[in-house]
């Protein structure tokens, strides 16, 4: 459970020499705390001891949400810091330096006389990457959810939709179903719109003979899912047939392939392999994928730049695309999570080609 979590931390408490890690970036302090407030912070001591930082706002939801922590109400934050680490004997304390700004990490040390801060690198924001079976548990709960959510919405699908509508509906249904929220503004991208592969949705009518693009998610619990079909409107055309088949197919080798011990850039060239000997290279420009969690992208990156080793547990998403400006766009995406040998889609709505 989440004290276990904490134990992932004992390799940076001695690396890095650290009495204690100050936890500022609150989705880690959610994490690693329970507490799903918006501010407060976690100090969590190389001898497993454990506080909680907040203040009058949050006193009663920290103490009802989190066990095995202490919760420190303050008045003022680092007044308080300074005087647990002062009764604690706590020295050496290191900081999340990806998250915490120049401004915050000066004032915190000016605060803090007789203590150092050491940064801690990037690797600390690989902590939540590998998931346990309560995060893969709500992953999975809130993938299908959305999933549900879409193919119940097209439905009702009408050639001459507005993008935006379609968005609007499908948010609604989300809600309908329970989640907190949508996952980020869906991308909803019909016709030569598909060729921008964040295009937000908008207000043009979806017409027959376009392709069309919906990356969505919802949120439950504070966890993210993620998801992009494309569908075709009427009839494709070769070309629109041709460019599925290949970002399908480059999914798919994709999803065969992943597995603990390769690295990311390993994965990625698979499928980015795969649409260059298609001809399509130069319009597939991101990376493959991205971890999803309490964020919708965080850790492991899976891009050609990424060195990260995939592991039992992660979740990610695989999704190619090619993106061909003046004509439009596909992209296939489904959340994944690694197994001891291969993967499991979390997402689940057909990824054939379907006509609406
Ligand atoms: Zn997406
Ligand atoms: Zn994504």
């Amino acid at each position: 459970m989440i004290i276990d979590r904490r134990s992932r931390l004992e390799r940076f408490y001695q690396e890095h020499n650290l009495d204690a890690i100050l936890f500022t970036n609150i989705l880690n302090v959610r994490y690693l705390s329970g507490f799903s407030g918006s501010e407060a912070m976690l100090v969590t001591a190389a001898d497993s001891a454990c506080w909680l930082l907040c203040d009058s706002r949050y006193t009663i939801q920290a103490e009802a949400e989190t066990s095995h922590v202490e919760v420190i109400q303050f008045v003022e934050r680092n007044s308080a810091l300074a005087m647990l680490f002062a009764e604690r004997g706590l020295r050496r304390i290191g900081v999340e330096s990806t998250h915490m700004t120049v401004a915050a990490f000066n004032a915190v040390a000016s605060a803090l006389q007789g203590c150092e801060l050491v940064p801690v690198g990037d690797e600390l924001d690989q902590i939540r990457a590998v998931k346990d079976q309560t995060e893969i548990g709500m992953l999975e709960l809130v993938a299908r959810l959305a999933s549900d959510a879409l193919l119940s919405v097209l439905s009702q699908f009408k050639v001459g939709m507005t993008e935006a509508r379609l968005a609007m509906e499908l948010e609604i249904e989300m809600l309908r179903r329970g989640a907190q929220g949508k996952a980020f503004d869906f991308i909803v991208a019909s016709g030569e719109r598909g060729a921008m592969p964040h295009g937000r949705a908008s207000d043009k009518r979806i017409m027959s003979g376009e392709l069309l693009t919906i990356d969505f998610g919802a949120v439950l619990d504070g966890y993210h899912s993620d998801e992009t079909v494309t569908f075709s409107i009427g009839a494709p055309d070769n070309r629109c047939r041709e460019i599925h088949a290949v970002v399908k197919e480059a999914h798919d080798l994709a999803v065969a392939a992943a597995r603990p011990g390769m690295t990311c850039r390993q994965l990625d060239a698979v499928a980015r392999d795969y649409i260059r000997n298609s001809g399509y290279g130069e319009f597939f420009g991101h990376g493959l994928g991205h971890g999803v969690g309490l964020e919708i992208h965080e850790k492991p990156t899976v891009s050609p730049r990424s060195d990260i080793v995939l592991q039992e547990g992660m979740v990610f998403t695989i999704e190619p695309g090619i993106y061909i400006p003046g004509v439009g766009g596909v992209r296939i995406e489904d959340t994944v999570c690694l197994t001891s040998n291969g993967c499991r889609l979390l997402t689940s709505v057909p990824k054939e080609l379907t006509v609406l």
